[in-house]
């Protein structure tokens, strides 16, 4: 096994003062590859970081170019670089950090047809990819090839983390997430905001499982989700679990192979109207669903995790998981109104969409979630 060399030492040499630290785990970062997918808000911080600590490989896969409105949190760039081809101008600015490195390119981006020869390339995935064609791509891809992903994601204040496929107990996106979300629901058509400093919160977390992965060093977050919640100053860790009926790593699987998969989510929303052409809203806010609720209008229908569940539920709710749904959509009763909710309103919203087109038009998303229920409704439920 080769040595750092002295000037190597002195570089890194505030790794190398931590006690759990030593030239052994440094020298595996060295050998180490990792492929950054998305050069975006998550790509910035986290290839900046892999880079100074020494991560031997680094992978870019990115096909844009720099626009001005990334520059708020896309810290790589600078304004003379918008117009530039994000990848290119990223890896000029990682060597330029770390001479000691290399960065490949893979500017065409992640594709069905390139992804498993990329992937064949490198130790570990980080995802930083802001649409769900290349989430679902990525996950199967990683979990088919054996691969541990890095998986991060921001949306306005809040952000997740996780670490998927890493080992046989590993849950994988689909675990969580059979599907892509239903069209209109997506939001990556919607372009919705973000904070910029979420991104180098969600980034950094993401970098320092990579160096995790790839050094030994520490406890790889396993079977948990960080939640990064910046509005409320909060981070809750949820813990996860396989789905045994994942289409993907369950136990009879129908995903098998990547080629046979069609990954792109459309975008358009369709108009659902009820046959007796009374509109009932795809969202609903807090207090109407209250009302319902009270005069026993309507059944709401949890659709989180029993993890979450445990921590606070709503009286009277239904309770299915969301991967369940499909198959437990029977037990769901049609003579009332049904009102959907998770815990911030975006898987309600994916499966309002779902039951909706499976025959359920009477049903609406509960705006905001059960934490916006809390803070209106029930001011001494447990919030997380
Ligand atoms: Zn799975």
């Amino acid at each position: 096994m080769s040595e750092l060399s002295a000037e190597e030492k002195e570089r890194y040499s505030r790794h190398l003062r931590i006690p759990e630290w030593t030239e052994a785990e440094q020298l595996r970062l060295k050998q180490g590859s990792v492929l950054v997918i998305g050069m975006g808000g998550l790509g910035s911080p986290a290839s900046m970081y892999l880079a100074a600590a020494g991560v031997g490989r680094i992978g870019l896969a990115d096909f844009d170019h720099v626009e001005s409105h990334n520059l708020q949190r896309q810290i790589l760039y600078t304004e003379d670089q918008v117009g530039l081809k994000k990848a290119e101008q990223a890896k000029q600015r990682l060597l330029q950090m770390n001479g000691g490195i290399h960065v490949t390119l893979h500017e065409a981006g992640i594709t069905q047809k390139n992804v498993e020869e990329i992937f064949n390339q490198y130790d570990v995935i980080l995802d930083g990819s802001d649409n769900f064609d290349t989430r679902y791509l990525v996950n199967d891809a990683t979990y088919l090839l054996k691969k541990p992903l890095v998986y991060g994601s921001v949306f306005r204040f809040e952000g997740q983390v996780m670490v998927l496929n890493h080992m046989e107990s590993s849950p994988c996106y689909r675990c969580l997430f059979p599907e892509p979300p239903a069209p209109g629901t997506v939001p990556n058509c919607n372009e919705a905001g973000v904070v910029g400093a979420l991104c180098g919160v969600v980034g950094s977390l993401q970098a320092m499982e990579v160096i995790k992965l790839l050094s030994g060093v520490g406890k790889v977050l396993e079977s948990c989700i960080i939640k990064v919640d910046l509005m409320n100053g909060r981070f809750p860790k949820i813990a996860i679990t396989k789905d045994k009926k994942c289409p993907l790593c369950g136990n009879s699987p129908k995903i098998t192979n990547i080629q046979d998969q069609n990954y792109a989510v459309p975008c358009e929303l369709p108009s659902v109207t009820m046959s007796n052409n009374t509109e009932i809203p795809i969202e609903l806010p807090i207090e109407e669903t209250h009302a319902l609720q009270t005069s026993g209008d309507a059944y709401l229908l949890d659709v989180r995790e029993p993890s979450e569940a445990e921590i606070a539920q709503i009286p009277g709710s239904l309770f299915i998981p969301m991967g369940q749904i499909p198959e437990r959509v029977n037990e769901i009763p049609k003579d009332k109104r049904v009102i959907v909710y998770c815990h911030h309103g975006m898987r309600s919203l994916k499966v309002t969409h779902y039951l909706r087109s499976a025959g359920l038009e009477n049903t609406s998303s509960m705006k905001g979630g059960i934490d916006a229920w809390a803070l209106a409704i029930s001011p001494d439920m447990a919030r997380y």
